[in-house]
């Protein structure tokens, strides 16, 4: 079988990437070829003895850059070995934000290249070949590779046949704009704490609405910024309805 997807990552540290590979659905995504990903290291595309991959920038100021050349090369190597040029992602503070729109968008290109900067980050010239420049959070920290990894895992589940039905993701936070139901399992009552008891009445539907209803109370409570933002359905409006009025019923 063909690999839906090729994932290329360019790093000076390409042994974190086993974090990533050697476990859980990637793993099996990679064993069962679904996913190809190579992690290459950067230094490989050095020519001096000591594969310097960073000097000091021009202008005053601390820090070491990242020279350009080794990306390029890369880059241009890729290019021409597989006739195609990747679609190519900058790990960057400064990027648009990550999120799981972005993350399902990735995940349906077929050759996908990820730069990973550390130091002061790469030579702004590396910036010319790259599509897209993301973010992680706006937040600062040592290096490209656990943001990469933060990605590709997430990317990876919007593949088809990398996540069984048992990790479904259209549940999940985020896929239709709020935020995941609370799961339970045995036992019923645990130091006094009890399983809601409609997840035992067998009633699918009941358990389908008040499933919503707790993803619509969760989604106003922990973010109202999802609940501001999203285009309900007409069932769920009836579900916002019901939940007011039931606030409301002693009133
Ligand atoms: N001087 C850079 C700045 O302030 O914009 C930060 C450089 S940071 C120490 C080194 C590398 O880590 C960056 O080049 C980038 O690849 C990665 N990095 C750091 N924070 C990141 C974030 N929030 N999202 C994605 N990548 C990040």
């Amino acid at each position: 079988m063909k690999p839906k997807i090729k994932i290329s990552v360019l790093t000076i540290f390409p042994e974190m990437f086993r974090t990533l590979t050697d476990f859980g659905v990637f793993k099996r995504a990679l064993d069962n070829g679904i996913i190809e990903f190579e992690a290459v290291n950067l230094r490989d595309y050095t020519h001096d003895r000591h594969k310097i991959t960073d000097i000091p920038g021009y202008g005053p100021g601390p820090g070491m850059v990242m020279k350009p050349e080794p990306f390029f090369e890369y880059y241009e190597e890729y290019e021409k070995k597989n006739n195609k040029k990747p679609y190519t992602v900058i790990l960057s503070p400064q990027g648009r934000p990550f999120n799981n729109e972005i993350s399902s968008e990735l995940s349906k290109k077929e050759d996908i290249l990820f730069f990973c900067g550390r130091y002061e980050g790469p030579d702004e010239r590396v910036y010319n070949i790259c599509d897209d420049e993301i973010s992680v959070g706006d937040f600062v920290v040592t290096g490209g590779e656990i943001p990469a990894m933060i990605i590709i895992d997430s990317l990876s589940r919007f593949i088809p046949g990398v996540v069984g039905d048992s990790e479904s993701v259209e549940n999940d936070s985020f896929f239709n704009g709020l935020l995941d139901y609370s799961v339970y399992t045995k036992p019923y009552e645990y130091k006094n704490y009890k399983v809601p008891d409609i997840l035992l009445s067998g009633n699918h539907k009941k358990i389908e609405s008040f499933r919503k209803k707790e993803s619509i109370i969760k989604t106003i409570l922990k973010r109202p910024d999802l609940f501001i933002k999203k285009d309900f359905s007409s069932e769920e409006k009836k579900e916002i309805v019901e939940i007011i009025r039931e606030m409301f019923k002693d009133a």
